[in-house]
Formats: C-alpha cells, structure tokens, sequence
C-alpha cells in the first residue's frame, strides 16, 4: 500500500510560502552570519527556509515587551478580551486550510488529521470566549458577624510556552485561548521542527489583535530550539510556563521554573494502554484500538502503546488487528485515503527500529509490520510500516515511550492483574477499558483503577475533546490544560474579607486586647 511519496511530491517550499501568503505571515530573514535553523518537511526529507534564531538577549526583550502589554490588558474587562478571541477564531475557520497544509507540510499529518488541530484550535476559542463571562470566584461564609469572604480571580502575567512538534499549533492555542481571556499575554518558543505553523497562526492573532485595537505584544514567537526554550524557562517575568515535549525536557525545565519559584504547567510523554476483558465489542475495540495507536503515525502524546488483552480472546484480538494492520494505506499523508504519514524525522525512524530490535531481545515477536521504506525520490524520509508486537511481560522497553507507531500486546487473566501492569509504568497520560461490564468499567474509573489523568470506556487513548481538563499524573507531568477549570493555572487567586459592621472582631475568637 506503500505510495512514493515523493516521486509526484511538488515542492514542499511552494506549498508553504503560498499558505504563509494567504494567512499573511512573513518569513523573518536569517541574516547572514546570525545563528539560523532550517525545518525540514517529512514528507520528502527536503528542507525548508532558513530562519533566524532568537537569541537569549532577544528573548528577554521579548518577555519584557509582553510584560508592558500585561500592564494593559490585565485592566481590560474579560468578555472584551474574549472579542479578541472570538475575531481569532473567526481567522482560525476562515483560514483552516492554510493552517493545516503548514501542518501537513511540518509534522507529516494526513490531512484530516490536519484540519483536525485546526478545528480544535478554533474549538478552544469557543470554549474560551464564554470562559471570558465565567471567570468566576466563590464566596464563603465568614466566621465574624458583619464580615464577607470571598475570592477573586485576577490576571496572572507573562505566560511562556514551549511546544511539541507534533500538535505544532493546536497547543499554543489551547493556552493562547485561555491565557488572553484570563488576561495574560503569551511569549511561544514553537517546536523548531515546526516554526512555520507557528509563523501562520501567530500571524491572524496578531490581525485579530490588530483589528481589535489590543496591545501589539500579546502574542509573540521566538524561534529556535532548546537555547531559546531555556532562556524562556529561566526568565523570572514568566509568571507561567505551559511546556509541552518529551519528560527530559519536563525533568530539565521544571526544577529552573521551581528554583525561582514560578508556575509550571507540564504535558510531557505518555505510554498509554488500553485493556480489553472478555466482554469487550471485539469489532469497536480493533477500531478503536487501531485509529489510537496508529492514528499521527504513532505520534501523539495520547497514542496506545500498551494492549492488555484477556487470555480468552487474545488470540482473536492479535489475529483481527494483524488483518487491520495489512490493510494501513501508508503514504503521502496529502493523498485522500492515506491513513499514515511518514515519521517526522529519520532519527525518529531510527529509534523506531532500535526499539523493535531491543523489543525482540526481550523475547518479543513482531506480529506484523515494523518495515521502514526507502523511497527512491526521497531517501530522506522516515515512511514505516506500523508494528504490532507480542510481548511475553512488560520488560524494559515497554516501560519507555518510544514516540512511534509500535502497539506492544500483553495476556492477562484476572482484572487486578491488568489494572497493575497497566499501572506499572512511569507515565500517566491516556487509558482506556474496551468492556460491557459495568462492573469492570467502573473499577477501571475508580480510586484503584486506572491512575491516569484521562480515563475512558469504549473509545481508544487518543483523540481528546478540548471541553475536558486535557493532561496526566506522573512522569506525565501534572499540568491540565484546555477545557473544565483548567483556566485557574492562568490566573492569580485573591481571598478578601471584607468587614462592613462597624466592630472589628478577629478571626478564631483572639482577644487582643
Ligand atoms: P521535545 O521534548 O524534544 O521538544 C519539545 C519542545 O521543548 C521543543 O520546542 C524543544 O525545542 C523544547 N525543549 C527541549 N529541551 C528543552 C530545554 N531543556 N529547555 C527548554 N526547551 C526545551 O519533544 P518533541 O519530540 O517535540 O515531542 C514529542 C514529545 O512530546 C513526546 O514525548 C510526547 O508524548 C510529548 N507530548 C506531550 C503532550 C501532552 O499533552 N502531554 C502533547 C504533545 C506531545
């Protein structure tokens, strides 16, 4: 099913300055002799433009302008702030195409996956533009008479965030979405694998902006790779640091963000399982199965890498997902009925590989898949067959996020023993339990079920709506993002007690004097 990509593959470079065109985003020159970086589109293996690297003293200038905006838009009333949104958003539809075909071009999604992140950006601009009346504090009763307690929510500051390449736009926008309502400008350090995404979307906020009349500095994009990151993570006006990547870039940045006691909010690596009982739909589960693990080619944060199948029907379960497997249209991920798109990079197919071989020396045995394919037009590119691999244990390797499509698939017989080799690995992102028994499904929900911070029936690991809290618990990081009451982590909490009697009487009865 293999197509060659790149026999027929235009230019990725045209494609890309006419979406930039379109969405109004310029390319920033790279001067000769500055520090420069060049994406490389996966699709062909074939670079893209050269683009100046922010440097470290530019990156602070950036965070001090966003600040002198902060001093502004702090003061404006949030529903007019959610108008900012809105017009953002009302960018974001009419631009959908454009923005996907960067994404496409960058991160190697198939287009429907594509247009998908852009459709939850301008989700989340929904989300938010009525978040923007409902930023609402509590108030509790006061011990004293006379007295009101109650809290407030107020703007936060400068937030700073860091990307991953693999949802190059959709993140920011859940944070930019939140962050600007809750009244905080925001400082974005894209992944450098895709900086023209970023160039495109940052580009119609800074029209809505513009439009609007709204500070200049409510959204920037510094680019480049890890220096840049750092000299974001260790700038003490970044009141927030939403960082989304892998849990080395988690455990490098976080003890920066805490040693100056700032606020981080972390997404980082998943090893998401998915466990399926006797009683499971076996047809919806190899569908769900299927799209969540190799769904992004493998790439998202959310996609299954664990399957931990009863005994009973494991047999079944392998022999139908084999078949599924066979059958995955892999290919130019432009092409319609392509499913998977290539790797992002070639060491990304090379870890692959490597994971497969250490896979094997463990006593697994590649069911199906695993291939990587050289293809004449572009020897650069990572296309590869995804791999479905039967595991004897969870040893070493399936304890790792290896951020590719490989599905390890384990036996278990009772639930106790599933529910704790499901929860045996450092991450805690995605789960799910493919079951018609209540009674499984609920223990799976419960305090000693699954530990992850996104738990579901029925439905694979990946895929989420932005109306939930978007994030997971251990190595994961802890950070929620998008939908419920993730909007607290942009803004400062005040409690007030206000006395309106005419005595001043103190807290826990002290008498003083
Ligand atoms: P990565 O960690 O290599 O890079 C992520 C970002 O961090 C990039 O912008 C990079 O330049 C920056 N960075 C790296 N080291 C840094 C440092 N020391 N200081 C500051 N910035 C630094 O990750 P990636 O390969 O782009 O993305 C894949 C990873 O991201 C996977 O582990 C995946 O699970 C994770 N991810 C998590 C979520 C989530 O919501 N939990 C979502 C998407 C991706």
């Amino acid at each position: 099913h293999l197509k060659d990509a790149a026999s027929d593959l235009p230019d990725p470079r045209e494609a890309a300055l006419e979406a930039l065109r379109r969405l109004g985003a310029q390319l920033p020159p790279a001067p000769d002799g500055a520090p420069s970086f060049t994406p490389t589109s996966p699709l062909s293996g074939h670079g893209l433009f050269p683009l100046p690297v922010t440097l470290p003293e530019e990156v602070g200038a950036a965070v001090d302008r966003a600040h002198e905006a902060f001093l502004t838009w702090r003061l404006v009333p949030a529903p007019a702030r959610g108008a900012l949104v809105r017009r953002f958003g009302d960018l974001l539809r009419e631009h959908k195409a454009d923005l996907a075909t960067l994404v496409t071009l960058e991160a190697g999604k198939i287009t429907a996956e594509a247009l998908g992140e852009v459709q939850e950006m301008f989700d989340i601009c929904d989300l938010a533009v009525g978040l923007s009346r409902q930023l609402e504090g509590r108030t509790m009763p006061s011990e004293r008479p006379g007295h009101r307690l109650m809290e407030t929510w107020h703007p936060l500051g400068v937030v700073g965030v860091i990307s991953a390449f693999n949802f190059p736009a959709a993140v920011w926008s859940w944070n930019t979405a939140v962050a600007l309502v809750c009244g905080d400008p925001v400082v974005w350090k894209p992944s450098e694998t895709a900086p023209l995404t970023a160039l495109g979307a940052a580009a119609l906020l800074r029209r809505a902006a513009a439009e609007l009349g709204a500070p200049e500095h409510l959204a920037t994009v510094i680019l480049g790779g890890r220096e840049t990151g750092e000299a974001l993570v260790a700038h003490p006006r970044v009141a927030l640091l939403s960082a989304t990547g892998s849990e080395r870039m988690g455990a490098e940045v976080a003890p920066v963000v805490a040693a100056r006691m700032g606020r981080t909010l972390l997404e980082l690596g998943g090893n998401n399982a998915a466990i399926v009982t006797p009683s499971a739909d076996l047809d919806l589960t190899v569908r769900g199965v299927v799209f969540s693990a190799v769904g992004t080619a493998g790439q998202r944060c959310t996609s299954l890498r664990r399957l931990i199948v009863h005994t009973s029907v494991v047999d079944e379960v392998l022999e139908r997902l084999a078949s599924a497997y066979r059958g995955l249209p892999i290919g130019d991920p432009r092409e319609a009925g392509t499913l998977v798109g290539p790797l992002v990079s070639a060491a990304a197919r090379d870890r692959m590989l490597a994971a497969l071989e250490q896979a094997r020396a463990e006593g697994g045995t590649v069911v199906t898949g695993g291939e990587a394919h050289a293809l004449p037009a572009a020897p650069d590119a990572a296309y590869v067959t995804p791999a479905l691999v039967q595991m004897p244990a969870q040893s070493p390797i399936v304890h790792t996020e290896t951020f590719a499509p490989i599905l390890y698939v384990l036996g278990y017989s009772d639930l106790d023993e599933a529910i704790a080799m499901h929860n045996a690995v450092p991450q805690g992102l995605s789960s799910s339990i493919f079951t018609l028994d209540q009674r499984e499904a609920e223990r799976f929900l419960g305090p000693d079920g699954s530990d992850c911070g996104i738990a579901n029936v029925n439905i694979g690991t990946s895929g989420a709506e932005i109306g939930g809290a978007f994030g997971g618990e251990k190595s994961t990081g802890g950070g929620r993002e998008s939908g419920s009451d993730a909007w607290r982590a942009y803004m400062r909490r005040a409690t007030n007690t206000i006395n309106y009697s005419a005595d001043l009487p103190l807290a826990q009865g002290v008498d003083f004097g």
